[in-house]
């Protein structure tokens, strides 16, 4: 037997390793799997070789297994083993060239290593008081060493005898982490990091129901699929295949997928993968599944944030890279130019993928369209390269349920829609209901109208307002933000003959009813819109509302959040009704009154006083007040049973 120090110069790495690692200390399983797996693989490349041919290859599987009187945890392979020369090498003195500079660099910064740092077998020691090797090296004639180690730097290592050839590797585990002698706790980690491992891992057997108990058959359990989907060829894949795996990676996920993208590079980096389109639902937090990191199928992580871009990460499926390095700080990732190249690759892949459905089966493109859309727009407002290729597919969709491309839609209503000035005004509501009479009057001017009622819409206006513009020639105006007529100007305009005192009387009038909020505020205007349009309607500044809602979503915003909404009630002096109203302020009766009374207050109020007096005309204004608001579902509670009874007498 003999007896050494661990080769490493900080005194005691121990303590450090169970300290800093605390609280990811579940990785080690991952490690020792990993080791084991590694050692079965490079078996099989040695089995290859002719001199190799009489190495016995039929049970290649990992073993993990527990034996709870022992308080012991052992994983077993039946890889290429260690002779005591390359125990000495690999786990007495190597293990730790990295580490120790690693801890030394990261000693305050427990946050960097925790995560994404792997000590390899020295992990072990996280969770265990003692650690034993047992290993016999495939090779002719070697002899199985024993080493055993409590957890500081001395170790002892003697030869021993071991049937089979591979490494046994026995954790006693530490009294205060006993959850890892629960078979459910392994049972968990293994699906955890091990479900697509290349290598066979046997974890006790499998059960089935018996006699309506569950029994352990004779079988053994094994809890990982070793040639996952993304490791085979597209070729040899089919819809079906891709489903099921999507379900194998997310048990609990009900919904299918709306398509998927196989990744598949060998130059400049190695990556495959598979991502998957899902259902987005409308809140933008709601990652339950996310994409999954892989390196050479060993799970590594869920939290990709930093290797695809910021939108890819609403995707779902799995990445598996060896050239992503795993062992480092997140910030030095970000500026990692391999990972730099992963990000860009994968933007690319998937805008190619769109842009190929799009072109291939437009049908179905369109059918995918309110299910994609939102992840596209994100896409598009976050990443310049994105949007350059995602503006020749990204559709808009009208209210009659057609899609068309920005440059589709501009050629359709070309002809109608361009102002006086060359302005292409794009109509849109973002609620068909609420929007239903300002709609009917846009079509009548035989107007289209688009449906932009998506969390991103608003966003994405501005963003084809400011790129796809036309030097500032392209709008999008809400169908309610201005009178028809106002917002498409058209030479013909109309016009009314009404001096300024005049309508500056009807002002007043309906200003002096008008409901005025704290939260919402009323402007009155006059407009001669269309005789058969209503003669008292509602409108709404696009500028401000669009700020408003763009508020919502973005910081720095705020102060056009805390703004009140303001709506303009227009008098339509080409409707009858208006006109009726004015021909009774201007006539001679209310103008005696009027004189009557002047010097009292200022003759504007007056005159407002007075039409009010006149035979009810108050009731009349209340009526059209109410009715602009009705139209606008502005109309509510109490405001609303006035109305309905005011009507009602009315009649
Ligand atoms: P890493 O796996 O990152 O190289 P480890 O500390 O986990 O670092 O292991 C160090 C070395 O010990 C491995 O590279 C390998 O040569 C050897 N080793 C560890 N576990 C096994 C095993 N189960 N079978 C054979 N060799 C092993």
């Amino acid at each position: 037997m003999s007896k050494g120090n661990i080769g490493v110069t900080s005194e005691n790495i121990f303590p450090v390793i169970k300290k800093f690692l605390y609280s990811d200390h579940e990785i080690f399983l991952r490690e020792l799997i990993s080791n084991a797996v590694d050692a079965t693989q490079k078996l099989k490349v040695i089995s290859r070789q002719p001199s190799a041919a009489n190495i016995p290859m039929d049970d290649l599987r990992v073993r993990v297994s527990i034996n709870k009187e022992k308080k012991t945890l052992t994983v077993s392979d039946h890889g290429i083993g260690m002779t005591a020369e390359e125990v000495d090498r690999y786990i007495n003195q190597i293990a730790f060239s990295g580490a120790e500079e690693f801890v030394n660099k990261y000693k305050d910064k427990t946050e960097a290593i925790i995560g994404h740092f792997g000590l390899g077998f020295y992990s072990a020691f996280m969770v265990s008081k003692k650690v034993e090797i047992f290993s016999l090296s495939y090779q002719e004639g070697a002899k199985a060493v024993h080493w055993s180690c409590e957890g500081d730097p001395e170790y002892t290592m003697e030869e021993t005898i071991k049937a089979e050839r591979g490494t046994d590797v026995v954790l006693h585990i530490d009294d205060e982490f006993s959850q890892y002698l629960e078979d459910a706790t392994i049972e968990g980690l293994l699906k955890k990091y091990c479900k697509f491992l290349p290598v066979e891992i046997a974890f006790g057997k499998k059960k089935e129901w018996k006699d309506g108990k569950q029994v352990e058959t004779e079988e053994e359990n094994i809890i990982n699929d070793t040639t996952p989907a993304w490791t085979r060829k597209p070729a040899d894949l089919k819809d079906e295949d891709y489903d099921k795996f999507y379900h194998e990676l997310y048990p609990t996920q009900m919904d299918e997928p709306l398509f998927h993208i196989h990744l598949n590079v060998d130059y400049p980096f190695n990556l495959t993968g598979i991502l998957y389109f899902p259902k987005i639902k409308s809140n933008l937090d709601v990652h339950r599944n996310k994409i999954q990191l892989y390196c050479n199928q060993v799970y590594v992580t869920d939290e990709v944030e930093n290797i695809v871009p910021e939108y890819l990460t609403l995707l779902h499926g799995v990445i598996d890279s060896p050239d992503i390095p795993l062992n480092v700080s997140r910030s030095y990732l970000q500026s990692d130019n391999n990972v730099k190249k992963i990000s860009g690759y994968i933007t690319k892949k998937v805008a190619d993928k769109l842009a190929e459905m799009f072109k291939n089966d437009r049908e179905n493109f369109e059918k995918k369209w309110d299910d994609i859309k939102m992840f596209i727009q994100f896409g598009m407002l976050t990443d310049e390269k994105f949007y350059e290729k995602a503006v020749t597919f990204a559709l808009l969709k009208n209210i009659e349920g057609k899609y068309f491309t920005l440059d589709e839609y501009k050629e359709k209503v070309k002809e109608a829609q361009t102002d006086k000035d060359g302005n292409l005004v794009l109509l849109y509501t973002q609620d068909t209901d609420a929007n239903y009479t300002y709609i009917e009057r846009a079509k009548t001017k035989g107007y289209d109208v688009l449906l932009m009622d998506g969390e991103l819409d608003v966003h994405s206006m501005s963003q084809f307002e400011q790129k796809a513009g036309d030097e500032g020639k392209l709008r999008f105006v809400r169908v309610d933000s201005d009178t028809i007529e106002n917002l498409i100007r058209k030479e013909d305009q109309a016009k009314d003959n009404y001096s300024d005192e005049q309508k500056e009387g009807l002002r007043k009038a309906f200003e002096a009813l008008i409901p005025q909020g704290e939260k919402l505020k009323y402007y009155v205007s006059c407009e001669a819109a269309a005789a058969d349009a209503l003669p008292v309607f509602l409108t709404q500044n696009e500028f401000m509302r669009r700020m408003k809602e763009m508020s919502a979503h973005q910081q720095g915003m705020s102060f056009y959040g805390q703004m009140p909404d303001s709506y303009n009630l227009v008098l339509n002096t080409a409707h009858p009704l208006i006109q009726d109203l004015v021909a009774k302020m201007t006539s001679e009766e209310v103008q005696e009154e009027v004189e009557k009374k002047d010097g009292e207050e200022t003759k504007k109020e007056t005159v407002v006083k007075t039409v009010y007096s006149l035979s009810g005309e108050d009731e009349k204004l209340k009526q059209l007040i109410d009715i602009a608001l009705l139209a606008s579902g502005q109309l509510k509670g109490e405001a609303l049973a006035k109305f309905v009874n005011r009507s009602v007498e009315l009649l």
